[in-house]
């Protein structure tokens, strides 16, 4: 593989594990449990991973589980499915939410050593509170609370003693710091909510920024890797730390990905999946793994994704051209090459008396092995691509008309003689003959054309539902556009043929597997595939629109 010149992260962790501040390299994937994962999280997947694959240690998969109302089991495991989809193993399965005991403790230190106190203001107080970036906040009435009076207010609201609002638990930091997150942050609410693993244990939760650095912590996560939003977090994650005098973790921030045609948080995916808008979280437009999964993408498209775009730091908007190219790039290596005609017609051999015979089609010449040969039956009745024939044929057309040549693929060369149409004029039957010694392989007829088709024989060929995507949105950015980002959903990102014809072989065709239906694109089998009724999703067209 080609050399490739080393990102900012791993460049500062070769630095701290070549001058020992780094013994063993631990990392972490923190994913909230509160909808399926997506592209963007497929790159801090194969990042977080791939740096202990590049240099030892170990990553861990945490659940940053620490807000009760969104988090579902059905969440964990689609999580944990999706990454292991994608190639890779954590070392533990942990859960922020094995750490309440551990955070509250944490919480009592801070009362105990005058660093945390009791809020009854309300939310809105609080916010008036924290003053502008360019004035300075105002205590609350209740920040010299004395450390008993804390402790003791801190333990009714944990034993369930006051309604959810009623009071807060604050850091007492600094209500002058140029960055907002330090003026005396909020780290416990109380939410009288069922928590999908600690169930009613708990009626108060800490705030991610007083679980996400501690629980890094009691992992002895050394690079705790997160997306830029988080920059101005870093300050308060160190500070915790500081003050608890626990294990030194520290956070890096990387550029989230951005794709066009997209959008990319799980709570916009959510609210296309509440609202019908798409079949779920694995429809095949969505951008979440299991979509891209069930579209057909392979693990190696995706991680070939991740390693094109590289990590920066600065945001960018990521061409979705270059994710189809990837899978585009993978499946011409290993698809085999099929037929199948979408929008049939009738192909009629006149002169073919033979009734029917089996050809032998390569599966695919890209492959090193030609990945091997199939039996294709053959006969006087075939179904080919209505675009394939032109009553009046354009200039440079080089498929059926009437009078012209082409040769059917793995076939025979044909000439077009006659051809029907019904009462509204549409074609229905091309009579064509052919010339017994154009047989591919075998062609001693010294006949040239310039056109091949495909088609399926009519009286062998299997029925398939065959569904072709197109971008969800209209649009690069549905998330900087004017109004709900919905409203540029495309109408048009589905099309469904219910009734397309494959040949024989397609008919045992499975789940996982890419197959080239030559000169349509690449398709593969839908969940939701049957024998007897066979459904194949479009993976990606042929057409190659974006140039490496
Ligand atoms: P979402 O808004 O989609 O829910 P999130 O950041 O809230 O995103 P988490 O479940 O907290 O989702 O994310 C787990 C990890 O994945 C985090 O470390 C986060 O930084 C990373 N991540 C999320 N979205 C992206 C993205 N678009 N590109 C790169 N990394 C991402
Ligand atoms: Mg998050
Ligand atoms: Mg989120």
């Amino acid at each position: 593989s080609e050399e490739k010149s080393l990102n900012f992260i791993e460049e500062l962790i070769e630095n701290d594990l070549s001058s020992g501040k780094t013994k063993t390299l631990v990392t972490r994937f923190p994913p909230e449990p509160n909808g399926y994962l997506h592209i963007g999280h497929a790159k801090a997947i194969c990042l977080n991973f791939g740096l202990t694959q590049k240099y030892g240690g170990y990553t861990n998969l945490r659940f940053d589980d620490t807000n009760p109302v969104t988090e579902k089991t059905e969440y964990v495991d689609s999580q944990q499915a999706d990454i292991q989809w994608l190639g890779f193993q954590w070392k533990n399965e942990l859960y922020a939410s094995d750490y309440f005991d551990q955070l509250h403790s944490f919480a009592v230190k801070l009362i105990e050593d005058g660093l945390a106190y009791v809020d009854h203001s309300t939310a809105e107080e609080i916010a008036t509170q924290k003053g502008t970036p360019t004035e300075p906040g105002t205590p609350s009435a209740y920040r010299e609370r004395s450390v008993d009076e804390n402790l003791a207010l801190f333990a009714q609201m944990k034993n369930g003693e006051f309604a959810d609002g009623t009071c807060t638990l604050r850091a007492k930091i600094d209500l002058s710091s140029s960055n907002m997150l330090m003026r005396d942050p909020i780290i416990y609410r109380i939410k009288h909510a069922h928590h999908h693993r600690t169930g009613d244990a708990w009626c108060i939760y800490p705030m991610y920024d007083f679980a996400h650095g501690q629980s890094d912590s009691i992992e002895n996560i050394t690079h705790s890797i997160c997306t830029l939003e988080y920059v101005s977090h870093r300050e308060l994650y160190d500070w915790f730390i500081e003050k608890l005098g626990i294990f030194p973790s520290k956070q890096y921030e990387f550029a989230r990905l951005n794709l066009t045609y997209t959008v990319m948080s799980k709570r916009k995916l959510m609210q296309l999946v509440n609202e019908n808008m798409v079949s779920g979280w694995d429809d095949p437009r969505m951008p979440t793994i299991s979509g891209l999964r069930r579209r057909g993408y392979t693990p190696e498209s995706i991680k070939e994704f991740c390693e094109r775009i590289g990590i920066a730091k600065r945001e960018n908007l990521i061409e979705l051209s270059l994710l189809e190219f990837c899978i585009r790039e993978d499946l011409n290596k290993r698809a085999t090459r099929v037929m199948a005609v979408l929008d049939p017609i009738k192909l009629i051999i006149t002169n073919y008396t033979k009734g029917e015979e089996i050809l032998i089609g390569e599966n695919n010449p890209e492959a090193e092995d030609k990945g091997g040969t199939r039996e294709i039956p053959f006969s006087n009745e075939l179904w080919i691509e209505r675009e394939d024939f032109m009553e009046e044929p354009a200039k440079k057309w080089f498929r059926l008309a009437p009078g012209a040549t082409v040769r059917l693929k793995h076939a025979y060369i044909v000439k077009c003689e006659d051809f029907k149409k019904d009462e509204s004029g549409n074609v229905t039957e091309i009579h064509c003959t052919y010339i017994p010694e154009s047989k591919s392989g075998e062609d001693t007829s010294g006949i040239n054309v310039k056109g091949t088709i495909h088609w399926v024989s009519a009286k062998h060929a299997e029925t398939a539902e065959v569904r072709l995507y197109d971008r969800l949105f209209t649009v690069e950015s549905p998330d900087s556009e004017e109004g709900d980002f919905k409203d540029y959903l495309n109408p048009e990102s589905m099309q469904v043929i219910k009734q397309a014809y494959i040949e024989p072989y397609l008919a045992n065709a499975e789940q996982g597997i890419g197959y080239q239906f030559i000169r349509k694109g690449y398709f593969s089998v839908d969940k939701d595939s049957k024998p007897g009724n066979i459904i194949f999703n479009r993976t990606v067209g042929l057409k190659e629109a974006w140039k490496p």
